[in-house]
């Protein structure tokens, strides 16, 4: 069997990452740690784990882990990253990677150097709809891509009214958490990188110490797309979507910017309009069995750590646009 071990008591362990991990033959969950002992206890009784640490090095020490999940907050990733490298432990990350480029960079070096497999948690690559959408964008059936709205306004439900909204330090602002996910999903659909970011941010009613709670933002692709973003965490009814629009259709994808496998997606042209069947698939089940093929020598996972990079370049370019209210160039590939 593989040992997992969890680095954080966080909300997505709980509520999506264990489960998705105990889904996959041969992988089990051996371990968490936190930073409070009575959280790894209490965190390691809820979910039925052996083991319960109070420190990241405790947990690297077991020799029953083998892979981590890291869920702590996005300052505490690099470190973290860098210490599972040096043990030897493959990285299972969650986005952003970090706060800095420079820091993300050195945390993929780091398990380059170490030899272990790293990967982000970028979800939505791994929906359905999101796969469907990319075929079909890719396969030529709405022609030339010339825009993409994403729209992910959305109401951060009360327990997850923390760090997102009051702890700069600790990466907080719908940027770094929600047009992250975006800057991915584009990327994938698209085939593309984004090179260049404008944007506007708002501070409206949940967002404190100069976090921003919403935004709108427009990225240039380097294929000549042009994408517009809304995100947010003050907006209870807008509803979730991507809309890709190319020169002989478009496809519209609704309720889709989610963690759960649902949403509908229609293709709109010359022919009129149809409903695409789509097979869901869990998709943070799904992300974890590419991440663990991966480790068996099958194939890439499927966000990788330099996808990680990218998404993290997008964002950083978008939050600096809303500060300076200027273009900004997306960090080039490195
Ligand atoms: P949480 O706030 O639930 O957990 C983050 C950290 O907060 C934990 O590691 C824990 O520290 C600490 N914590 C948890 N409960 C308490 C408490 N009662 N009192 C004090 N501290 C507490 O964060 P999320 O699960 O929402 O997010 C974690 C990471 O996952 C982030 O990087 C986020 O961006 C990412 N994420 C990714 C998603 C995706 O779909 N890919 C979705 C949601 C989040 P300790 O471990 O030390 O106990």
């Amino acid at each position: 069997k593989t040992g997992w071990g969890l680095i954080g008591a966080s909300t997505i362990a709980s509520e999506h990452m264990i489960e998705a991990i105990r889904a996959q033959q041969g992988h089990e969950v051996v371990a968490v740690a936190s930073s409070s002992a009575d959280r790894a206890r209490d965190f390691a009784a809820k979910h039925g784990i052996a083991g319960a640490y109070d420190s990241v090095g405790k947990l690297l020490a077991d020799p029953a882990v083998q892979v981590v999940y890291i869920s702590t907050t996005n300052e505490l990733h690099r470190d973290q990253v860098i210490a599972a490298a040096a043990a030897g432990k493959h990285v299972l990350c969650e986005k952003p990677l970090a706060l800095d480029l420079d820091d993300a960079q050195q945390m993929v070096r780091a398990c380059v150097e170490a030899g272990v497999v790293m990967a982000t948690n970028h979800h939505l690559r791994n929906a359905a709809t999101h796969r469907k959408i990319r075929e079909l964008v890719q396969g030529g059936a709405i022609g030339r891509p010339l825009f993409a709205r994403v729209f992910h306004a959305v109401y951060l439900p009360p327990h997850l009214q923390g760090w997102r909204i009051d702890k700069p330090a600790a990466g907080g602002g719908v940027i770094l958490d929600i047009a992250v996910h975006d800057a991915d999903t584009l990327r994938f659909i698209l085939g593309s990188e984004p090179v260049e970011a404008v944007g506007v941010s708002q501070s409206a009613s949940l967002a404190r110490e100069g976090l921003e709670d919403g935004v709108m933002a427009v990225l240039r692709f380097d294929n000549g797309v042009v994408a517009q973003l809304h995100d947010a965490f003050t907006v209870p009814f807008a509803g979730t979507g991507i809309e890709i629009h190319g020169d002989k259709g478009s496809i519209i994808g609704r309720n889709v910017m989610t963690q759960k496998p649902i949403g509908d997606l229609l293709l709109r042209d010359a022919q009129g309009e149809r409903a695409v069947p789509i097979d869901h698939e869990g998709l943070y089940a799904r992300g974890v069995a590419r991440f663990c093929a991966a480790l068996r020598g099958e194939g890439e996972p499927a966000a990788t750590a330099r996808d990680g990079v990218r998404s993290l370049a997008t964002a950083l370019a978008i939050a600096q646009a809303c500060r300076t209210g200027k273009s900004v160039r997306v960090a080039p590939l490195e």
